[in-house]
């Protein structure tokens, strides 16, 4: 999984070092097919892994691995990305010039940068160049 860009920055969770934050929420109105209620009320699901849900308030936003809990509450979300404005240490710069581009992605063509790009080459796809000042 790649890590998640918050901002201009990645997340690093200071405990474990995983980059990935997941967001925990509650009041989630989940819905799934079902394929069979049995006689002794077996229930069988017919979208194993594959849900449609919607409402929810975000309860807190935390390290999808240890569970580090980086902000708590409604504002879970916006209190992340003020902490990493804030230079909090769960946050590090990015570390190759792909990860100086929002999604990881070209700008003008949108097609996913190679882990093997240096700054001032060029996208295969569509030419433009990748700088880590991108202005
Ligand atoms: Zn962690
Ligand atoms: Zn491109």
């Amino acid at each position: 999984m790649r890590p998640t860009q918050i901002g201009d920055k990645f997340f690093h969770c200071i405990s474990c070092g995983y980059e990935v934050l997941e967001e925990v929420m509650y009041d989630v109105v989940l819905t799934s097919t079902l394929e069979a209620i049995g006689a002794d009320l077996t229930v069988e699901y017919s979208n194993t892994g594959d849900y449609d849900f919607s409402d929810g308030e975000v309860e807190r936003v935390q390290c999808a691995k240890c569970g580090n809990v980086i902000a708590e509450g409604v504002d879970a979300v916006e209190t992340t990305h003020t902490m990493m404005l804030d230079g909090d240490p769960n946050f590090r710069e990015p570390q190759n010039i792909r990860e100086y581009y929002p999604n990881l992605v070209c700008p003008t063509c949108e097609s996913p940068i190679s882990e093997e790009v240096e700054e001032g080459d060029e996208c295969p796809a569509c030419g433009h160049v990748f700088w880590a000042n991108k202005t």
